[in-house]
């Protein structure tokens, strides 16, 4: 135990991953306190990686994706507060959306992102954007009496619609500003194999023309390009990233739609009773201190973790993961990122089998592995893993190559 004085109210603001696991990992630790659990949606914490996967798809009732039963969430003895947004806070308070008033010793904020918007998105019942269960259900409804699709931005969670959706039969189009979809994120190479992921399955993509305004089709939902050409499907789903919504927090000085800066173990910068955790928080690298905001499921369950430790003043003798992890599963492979491919100089293919499953993609930064990216070849992926936090140079990570292959 830290010397720290414990805090007598824990209120933890955001009822999702971050939040839940929050709760969970303070009173795990000990933390017999008391703890209030706020959350805007009307729903208990569930996970949000089967809403564009298993629920979008119909192969999961609703209900899976509650992260807890009833009874396990009532075990926590924590207050909660369902259906109901913090909407005000102070130095000692968090004022919420039914009026209610919680002092607090420590906050934790959890909140997420929320889907950003095309600054020319109609309210369209055909026009989506995926974040919450509900929007989940909105789309999966939508997908049933349609016969195409179409996808404005190709990031992760779009890639995951369009497979589901494609899988289900529709025609599926995907409408990417870069000339390379993932390419920001994945570099050009390792990119340009998950467009043909998407191609091989029959979704057709079309990179590099930017969306100018959606049209009225009928009925239908339109999309023209820049470049003249007009796009008509059944639905859209807009998937163009995220943004923070912070508004809530101004009474601290902080920026309403910037992540929240935090030292190495979460603290927000300039308070001593505030914490982030999960999508919404950017944590200083430990070692280099650059802030890194990570928006995997990974990251929400340890940073919460690591505050909730803290908190219950339990020491803590490992840092959270440095090697980030974030899965994605689209057309039946998995596709899973371990470490930072945003710091690479040079992207090389490490393991080449011939066809997309089983590709290996290695990311190099100052001589080092920094990341490495596998499409459905989970052994090779978890020992780059070890070695991107082992600080593997190029020489190791050749010999690793070759010892993998040769099995
Ligand atoms: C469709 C989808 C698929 C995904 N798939 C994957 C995947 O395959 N792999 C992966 O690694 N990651 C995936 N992710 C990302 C992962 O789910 C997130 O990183 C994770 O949920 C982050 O947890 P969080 O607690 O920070 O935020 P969230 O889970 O978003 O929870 C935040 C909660 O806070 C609530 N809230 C916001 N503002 C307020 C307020 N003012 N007052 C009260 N409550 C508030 C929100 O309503 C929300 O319920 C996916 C995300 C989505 C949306």
């Amino acid at each position: 135990m830290s010397n720290a004085r414990i805090p007598d109210h824990v209120v933890v603001v955001g009822a999702g991953l971050g939040g839940l696991r929050t709760v969970e990992t303070l009173r795990a630790e000990g933390y017999a306190g008391r703890i209030s659990l706020v959350g805007a949606e009307p729903h208990p914490p569930y996970d949000r990686p089967p809403l564009s996967k298993e629920i979008l798809a119909g192969a999961w009732p609703d209900e899976r994706a509650a992260l807890r039963d009833p009874d396990e969430l009532a075990a926590l003895g924590a207050e909660t507060h369902f259906g109901v947004a913090a909407v005000g806070v102070d130095e000692s308070a968090v004022e919420l959306s039914d009026g209610t008033r919680l002092a607090y010793d420590a906050l934790v904020v959890a909140t997420g992102v929320r889907a950003r918007l095309l600054p020319f998105q109609p309210e369209h019942p055909a026009v989506h954007t995926l974040r919450t269960l509900d929007d989940c259900i909105a789309l999966r409804s939508s997908l049933a009496g349609a016969r195409s699709l179409l996808l404005v931005g190709a990031g992760f969670i779009g890639a995951e619609v369009a497979a589901t959706a494609r899988t289900a039969g529709l025609d599926v189009t995907v409408v990417e500003a870069l000339p390379v979809p993932f390419e920001r994120v994945l570099g050009e190479q390792m990119g340009a194999l998950c467009a043909q992921l998407q191609e091989e399955n029959g979704t057709q993509v079309r990179a590099g023309v930017r969306p100018e305004r959606f049209t009225d089709a009928g009925g239908r939902v339109g999309v023209r390009l820049v470049d003249g050409t007009e796009l008509v499907a059944d639905c859209a789903v807009v998937g163009v990233g995220t943004v923070c919504d912070n508004g809530w927090l101004a009474g601290l000085g902080l920026a309403p739609d910037a992540p929240l800066s935090c030292d190495y173990r979460g603290l927000v910068d300039g308070s001593s009773a505030v914490y982030a955790v999960g999508d919404i928080a950017a944590w200083a690298h430990p070692t280099r201190g650059e802030a890194v905001r990570l928006e995997h499921w990974t990251s929400a369950t340890e940073q919460a973790g690591v505050v909730a430790k803290r908190i219950a003043g339990t020491e803590i003798t490992r840092e959270a993961d440095l090697v980030p992890y974030f899965w994605s599963d689209q057309y039946g492979l998995k596709l899973q990122l371990v470490g930072r491919p945003e710091r690479a100089e040079r992207v090389e293919v490490l393991h080449d089998p011939g066809t997309i499953k089983g590709t290996v993609g290695g990311y190099f930064a100052e001589g080092r592995l920094v990341a490495a990216l596998a499409f459905h070849a989970p052994r090779p992926l978890a020992r780059y893993r070890r070695m991107i936090g082992a600080g593997a140079d190029e020489a190791q990570v050749r010999e690793a190559v070759a010892e993998l292959a040769s099995r």
